[in-house]
């Protein structure tokens, strides 16, 4: 479980907040195996019981005062006695993790029924629709004369599309353990259900009503007895063409050729389905949905119509009207998943307009994630698959985070799913050690912490989950030693206590910022102002942060000045000189403005992509983050001699570093760059066994996904993609290259609305 706090020192009180213009908050990452400087919690067992405060609920910790009989709430003071059971553990010393260290990981006995469904289950949904994309332009005559043509092309691509879908589920087969179930559907107009238990794969095929949802029995096969005929029943997956949907559906023409992907309905029948309503409970469900296209039939179907209209209408903010869902349909499917504990991931596999905006509901609120492949040549979907499956993972996890009574939970961020009746308690179905999740703190009021007290403001996070566990590696509690299940499941409490301390002057806020963790909130801030107000107001919030940011700053280190209560300093500290811990944010702020999450429509950012990133980037721990907002750009002398750790994303450090090589990473792309002047002996692409591979695979292995790899000759390819990256000449505003320097010319004009800022409110600021 890793913390990080956006400061180090907490501001003394509600002025001093508002002062010093940095958001206050932390980042939380709670089944991170160990916390943010490498320490591992202390595990043990009797989760249930440990000491819990009678007024608030905290759980005793390492920072609770303790006298024989009773202990002090760290959190809330209240004293509280202790059981005859816990005095007697607690007589002994370092007995007790909870005794031990402020991060522990205990475990908790399970219920009767959780041991009896130890297998997990897993479910691939898979798109058979074949879609024919068609012009309203185009006359029927011409179409059906076109069909002929168009179907050939359009089961070309849904063949790759389906083929990169079977090379993913292959890949998961091998990354399920044995003891797993899995069941294979797939829909269109019709929903398919396979049954691969006898020698050849038979398949059961419902069709889908328009208006309705049936009801579905599926067969579920052990991975490892079944693993080469779920293979083979793989191999016989093919598009459903739209000859047999005239025939099937009972439909005219036009509403053939205007597709069948019956999403909201498969998926409501499945959920349905693994549900207790058929009285399966399992250890966990999980769904992989793979989409090629918009739903466009029957319940939940979306009208991809929006997209084209936008488009067309230049001038207004179109992504005011394209980030927001159409219709509750996804949303309310997802709040059925979380009450089955059903997971689900959705893999959208597709470049036409899709409206994830509508469908990111289903995976983010269940825990899942939501993976966008606009095309099927370079797509890493087996590979993140893979990835996905191999790495552990909590389920059915409580998360509830506690301070103490000077301050309060502002803004939470991330993917849960708010407990309906308790405030700050959040259900994640399931997640990975990548997971993280933001809050921003308030003042409970005006007093502030005490700067003489022995007290320090405090923080607890309790993070229950259940984990499966391979039954070769022994549970602790050594209880479902006498049934023959290959898994077995644990129930874990993890509770983290940590204090800080409270900062002196407003100097001592700014030297304990962590620019990363600031990026972290400002980037779930610029998020909901867009998904709210249009991606325009998000990009103006966050311009005006960091205005506001640079003025208090400046005022704080005196370098503006008054003469009668007027402003004379015409040019102020944009660098942040004076404070190394400020120095990242103009570029980390500058690079977001120049992110395709905060770009215009009007630039060529498909509303499908920044669904995604939003999605991806609201459940980054904070170094990625940072990292895929502002690249890193290292240079070689040689593909075994690294030149310079980092460079600015500028053409002018390229040239000026003289490096043949350069390095780019971007989080979700690596790109190897040879220069034009580059020596003709160097070896290109570089060799497997090189420092720059070495780097490289290590890159890919560490990271939540895949990234691509992009390898290119300065002067023989086309280097475009690298060069969009070299973003310091870029103008802020998306007019292209410009003869002004784009991340100096911004700078001067944060200097401008620093100036009027302080012009218009020096009287407030100087109180
Ligand atoms: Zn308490």
């Amino acid at each position: 479980m890793a913390v990080r706090p956006t400061i180090a020192r907490f501001p003394g009180d509600p002025r001093e907040q508002e002062a010093c213009g940095v958001p206050w908050g932390v980042t939380l990452t709670p089944f991170a195996a160990k916390d943010e400087n490498g320490i591992p919690p202390v595990y043990g067992s009797g989760g249930e019981l440990l000491p819990r405060c009678e007024n608030c609920w905290a759980y005793y910790n390492t920072y609770c005062e303790q006298d024989q009989w009773s202990w002090d709430c760290s959190l809330c003071g209240t004293t509280n006695g202790l059981s005859s059971e816990s005095i007697a553990r607690y007589a002994l010393p370092d007995s007790c993790p909870e005794n031990m260290s402020s991060f522990i990981d205990l475990e908790l006995p399970l219920e009767e029924s959780d041991e009896m469904q130890a297998r997990p289950v897993y479910v691939a949904a898979v798109d058979l629709t074949c879609k024919i994309l068609f012009n309203s332009l185009y006359s029927l005559k011409t179409l059906l004369q076109l069909e002929r043509n168009l179907q050939d092309f359009v089961l070309s691509l849904i063949r790759r599309v389906l083929e990169l879908t079977k090379s993913a589920l292959l890949a998961a087969l091998e990354a399920l353990g044995p003891g797993s179930l899995f069941g294979l559907a797939t829909f269109s107009h019709k929903i398919g259900l396979y049954d691969v238990q006898g020698p050849i794969p038979v398949v059961k095929n419902v069709f889908i009503p328009p208006d309705s949802v049936g009801n579905l029995t599926m067969e579920l096969e052990d991975v490892d007895t079944c693993k080469d005929r779920i293979a083979s029943a793989l191999e016989t997956l093919k598009p459903t063409t739209s000859w047999e949907r005239t025939t099937a559906a009972g439909q005219g023409v036009d509403g053939v050729l205007l597709g069948g992907r019956g999403f909201g309905v498969a998926m409501e029948a499945l959920l349905k389905y693994l549900g207790s309503e058929y009285g399966n409970t399992y250890a966990l469900a999980r769904v992989f949905a793979f989409l090629s296209g918009p739903p466009d039939y029957g319940l939940g179907q979306l009208d991809t119509r929006r997209y084209g209209e936008q488009y067309a209408s230049k001038g207004e903010d179109a992504d005011r009207a394209l980030l927001p869902e159409q219709t509750p349909f996804y949303k309310d499917l997802a709040a059925v998943a979380v009450q089955a504990g059903v997971c689900v991931d959705i893999f959208a596999v597709t470049n036409e307009y899709t409206d994830l905006a509508s469908l990111k509901f289903l995976s983010i609120e269940s825990g899942g994630s939501l993976f966008l492949y606009s095309n099927t040549d370079d797509s890493t979907l087996p590979q993140d698959m893979y990835r996905m499956l191999s790495r552990p993972y909590a389920f059915n996890c409580v998360l509830r985070v506690r301070t103490s009574t000077e301050f309060k939970l502002g803004h939470s961020y991330g993917h849960f799913f708010p407990d309906p009746e308790y405030e700050n308690v959040q259900h994640i179905i399931c997640c990975d050690s990548f997971a993280t999740y933001a809050y921003d703190f308030d003042f409970a009021n005006d007093v502030g912490f005490s700067r003489h007290s022995r007290e320090h403001p405090t923080l607890q996070i309790a993070f229950q989950y259940t984990e499966v566990v391979p039954l070769d590696e022994p549970s602790v509690s050594g209880s479902s030693s006498s049934k023959r299940a290959k898994y077995s499941l644990r129930r874990r409490l993890r509770i983290r206590t940590l204090q800080f301390e409270t900062a002196r002057n407003i100097n001592e806020i700014y030297d304990s910022v962590d620019p990363e963790v600031v990026l972290s909130i400002l980037v779930h801030e610029v998020i909901l102002s867009s998904l709210e107000n249009g991606v325009r107001e998000g990009r103006i919030l966050l311009h005006e942060w960091l205005v506001n940011l640079t003025a208090q700053y400046n005022d704080a280190f005196k370098i503006a000045e008054y003469t009668r209560g007027s402003l004379t300093t015409s040019h102020f500290d944009v660098a942040f000189t004076q404070c190394p811990q400020l120095q990242p944010l103009p570029r980390l702020v500058f690079a977001l403005l120049r992110n395709p999450l905060l770009r215009f429509h009007e630039e060529g950012v498909h509303p499908d992509y920044r669904i995604y990133l939003q999605c991806l980037f609201s459940a980054l721990e904070p170094s990625s983050l940072t990292r895929a907002v502002y690249p890193l750009l290292a240079s070689y002398d040689t593909p075994d001699k690294q030149a310079f750790p980092r460079h600015s994303l500028s053409r002018a450090a390229l040239i000026t570093s003289g490096s043949p090589i350069f390095f780019l990473d971007a989080f979700t792309t690596l790109i190897v760059f040879y220069s034009s002047t580059a020596d003709a002996a160097l070896p290109f692409p570089p060799p497997q066994d090189c420092l720059l591979r070495t780097t490289i695979n290590k890159l890919k292995q560490e990271r939540i996904i895949t990234p691509k790899l992009i390898f290119i000759r300065g002067g023989q390819d086309d280097a475009t993609v690298f060069e969009n990256y070299l973003i310091e000449e870029q103008d802020v505003e998306g007019s292209g290259f410009t003869s002004v320097m784009g991340f100096v010319s911004f700078l001067d004009e944060v200097n401008r609305d620093v100036v009027e800022y302080l012009s218009k409110s020096n009287g407030d600021l100087r109180k």
